[in-house]
């Protein structure tokens, strides 16, 4: 990501990425219809000010099979 967002709740520019995690493991997205498919951790981006999550993808779209 290159283009420079501010944070829309409090106009704050540091935003950081983060990894959605379950306790000590990282939680993973699996397609719907094959949870035995491979899977891909979860970022999102957030606000360091008031911690609001701007976005949320998986990292690994490619991995995920239907
Ligand atoms: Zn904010």
């Amino acid at each position: 990501m290159s283009q420079q967002v501010d944070c829309p709740k409090c106009g704050n520019k540091e935003l950081k990425k983060g990894i959605i995690r379950a306790a000590l493991s990282v939680v993973h997205m699996f397609p719907e219809n094959n949870p035995r498919s491979k899977s891909s951790p979860i970022s999102s981006i957030y606000c360091k000010s008031c911690g609001y999550i701007l976005e949320s993808y998986i990292d690994h779209p490619e991995r995920l099979e239907d």
